[in-house]
């Protein structure tokens, strides 16, 4: 009897059974193994039947030529490993329970797949699978590990309300393809999903709770990807988007981010947009640091918190920024990165030039869309940490006067202080140095400021009449800081 060659076709598979059937290669294979498509319906029905009453759940490398029914509790050890189906597998509502791992790894699914509603309590592997026809994985309870790893979607795949259910599960889409249409609605991730390296198109995540955080980092999004109504990190975690690649069009509406969120050396080349983030204003803590945004593409933020949200080395002025809130510190506008730099110290010359570019761009980005008053908080962060980045500069320098006297010109109610107190000061020195009454040298500064020429004040000395002469100076020059910052802050500028 010639036994069937299946470890010439598939390296380490054995089978013992009677070969019946010559493959065009030369291969002689038994009726399981075949990839003959005319082999005996019967007589492999009642092949597989034999396995399945014999609890023998090892079906490596068998050709399913016809559609096939697996719609039974298989226990324990279960291998499909390097198996084809040509037509439809049905496995909806199977159960794969018992001590043993489940292996569909190298599987090719021809046909329709349907795993709906089937119960994994064990470890599956579903590595380097091919799913080149719809794979329907709807409602599907994975209890343990599951890896897609390197597997190929290339129809539609359908997750809905699927649920990963342990914790610390490895949940490996890694380096996987989504390439038809991904239906991830209502899904739960109850461990934290692992996307790294994998290429999705069309994935709709709606309504999919990643409870402990996802991971995709380096990933590539091609096209069509939702991000609608989504919870991260509800029982904790952190949400990874590093050096990944946004090429086609992204949206994240009305989802939560309750973890850190990270973008960091992301590119965006496509369209990206956030639109009603944290809707219930739960803090969003986010860094999109150094990030690559292409000439022609879109990054947007819209109705969206970025109290807590960094910037740093990216260039703030190729994002659109629609109702976007941003902190307050020291009552002014400011960038998140400012904050976090004087919390961990790490207030360096360096780090200082990085925050005052930010400034700069957030400035000319509101400027651009004729946004002057966003524009007019983000120039007086500008010179603010301009002025603090060199310890002489920040108390001995027009920056300090400026500061000072009127807010970087952006401070009419500080300038107007300013005038009050010089008004108010300046006689009050010139009394000290001997005139009688403070009144009458109060207006007699007055007079003098509104250019009339009043006649000294009684017991007036030369000190007196040097401040007096300077007032000249002084008290109009502030009034028309004052007038200039007023105009920055309510009329248009320049
Ligand atoms: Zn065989």
């Amino acid at each position: 009897m010639r036994t069937c060659q299946i470890y010439k076709l598939h390296h380490g598979i054995e089978c013992q059974k009677e070969a019946g059937y010559s493959e065009p290669d030369g291969i002689e294979l038994c009726v399981l193994h075949s990839r003959n498509k005319e082999k005996d319906r019967t007589v492999f029905e009642d092949e597989i039947k034999k396995k399945l009453n014999e609890q023998d759940f090892d079906f490596s490398g068998i050709y399913f030529h016809k559609s096939i029914d697996f719609r039974i509790n298989f226990k324990g050890f279960v291998q499909f490993s390097r198996a084809e189906f040509a037509s439809l597998a049905n496995f909806r509502g199977a159960t794969f329970e018992g001590d043993g791992e489940v292996y569909f790894d190298e599987v090719k699914f021809n046909g329709l797949v349907n795993f709906s509603n089937a119960l994994f309590y064990n470890k599956v592997d579903f590595s380097f699978a091919e799913f080149h026809h719809d794979a329907k994985f709807n409602s599907v309870k994975f209890y343990n590990d599951v890896s897609f790893y390197y597997s190929k979607f290339l129809f539609s795949a359908d997750y809905s309300k699927a649920e990963f259910l342990k914790k610390d599960a490895t949940i490996l889409f890694c380096n996987s393809q989504l390439n038809g249409s991904t239906l991830f609605k209502d899904t739960v991730f109850f461990g934290i999903p692992d996307f790294r390296e994998s290429k999705i198109s069309n994935v709709d995540f709606s309504g999919t709770e990643f409870l402990l955080g996802a991971q995709f980092t380096e990933t590539e999004f091609l096209e069509g990807l939702h991000f609608f109504e989504c919870f991260f990190c509800k029982n904790g975690g952190t949400v990874f988007f590093d050096r990944s690649k946004f090429v086609g069009i992204v949206k994240f509406y009305n989802t939560k981010f309750l973890g850190p969120t990270f973008f960091r050396n992301s590119e965006v080349e496509g369209e990206v947009r956030f639109e009603n983030i944290n809707p219930e204003n739960q803090d969003f803590h986010v860094k999109f640091i150094d990030l690559k945004i292409y000439p022609d593409s879109i990054l947007e933020m819209k109705n969206t918190s970025l109290i807590n949200a960094q910037f740093e080395d990216t260039d703030v002025r190729k994002i659109k920024f629609h109702n976007v809130n941003w902190c307050s510190y020291h009552g002014r506008k400011a960038i998140y990165d400012e904050i976090y730099q004087a919390k961990k110290r790490l207030e360096s010359v360096e780090n200082f030039a990085k925050v005052e570019e930010l400034y700069r761009y957030l400035k000319i980005n509101y400027e651009n869309n004729g946004d002057l008053k966003n524009a007019g908080d983000f120039h007086y962060g500008e010179m603010e940490i301009h002025r603090k980045s060199s310890p002489w500069r920040r108390y001995f320098s027009w920056y300090a006067v400026y500061w000072v006297l009127s807010g970087y010109g952006e401070r009419p109610l500080r300038a107007l202080f300013v005038l009050a107190g010089l008004i108010l000061i300046l006689p009050a020195i010139v009394w000290s140095l001997g005139t009688e009454g403070y009144l009458n040298t109060l207006l007699f500064f007055i007079e003098k400021a509104t250019l009339q020429r009043p006649a000294w004040p009684q017991g007036i000395t030369w000190g007196g009449k040097l401040w007096s002469t300077l007032s000249v100076i002084f008290i109009p020059g502030q009034a028309a800081l004052f007038l200039l910052a007023l105009r920055n802050r309510l009329g248009r500028r320049r």
